[in-house]
């Protein structure tokens, strides 16, 4: 399935380069230059997009850098107590989002109850986010656990969540296997970002 709004041409617009590790923004390299990252095998790189990402946000955030900055380089919307919430880097429709426990574990049963739990009560706000903000006529939440389940990621499990739109599997989709991608992945975060920011000042 090829998207006409593609990641890799998002990348040479932007000028980033591929990661040096999955999963670490170029913005948040530090962690792979540090003396510590230097100790460890394969010079820090964990070899799992999602333990890589949040090693480098805890890095940079320890070096000083603000949360917001370094969150905002990893497109993370949201970190919890045992998960945290960010954008797919490769969305199927604006607003593809994923919520991701901190344990690296590739199965639902292998989570601790209250890791299980947080999953669904941010599945409950993302629902509750991306009707607000994008007004789809559908939602899919899923969970694909092995690779022959179709999991990207295999390893780490991550809930899928994206809005849907009647006719979104359209025209150009089923002719040419080419979907639109409206906003870009910086527009996508901060309307998140604030949303969720506003719904916990509201709750307060
Ligand atoms: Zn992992």
């Amino acid at each position: 399935m090829e998207r006409l709004w593609t990641p890799w041409r998002y990348d040479y617009i932007t000028g980033e380069r591929p990661p040096r590790a999955k999963g670490v923004p170029e913005a948040l390299n530090a962690w792979l230059d540090s003396r510590a990252a230097a100790d460890l095998p394969d010079s820090g790189d964990l070899h799992c997009v999602f333990c890589n990402m949040i090693h480098s946000v805890d890095f940079a955030v320890a070096q000083g850098m603000r949360a917001e900055e370094a969150e905002k380089a990893a497109l993370i919307v949201r970190r919890d107590h045992n998960t945290f919430l960010c954008l797919n880097r490769y969305p199927y429709s604006t607003g593809h989002v994923l919520i991701v426990p901190y344990q690296h574990a590739d199965s639902l049963a292998g989570l601790p109850l209250a890791t299980a739990q947080e999953i669904i009560v941010t599945a409950q706000r993302v629902d509750a986010m991306l009707r607000q903000i994008y007004n789809p006529n559908g939602l899919n939440f899923g969970l694909n656990l092995g690779e022959a389940a179709g999991a990207g990621v295999a390893d780490h499990l991550h809930m899928h969540a994206l809005p849907r739109w009647s006719g979104d599997t359209n025209f150009m989709t089923a002719i040419a296997g080419t979907r639109i991608l409206p906003e870009t992945l910086d527009v996508t975060w901060a309307k998140l970002r604030s949303a969720f920011a506003g719904m916990e000042g509201a709750s307060d």
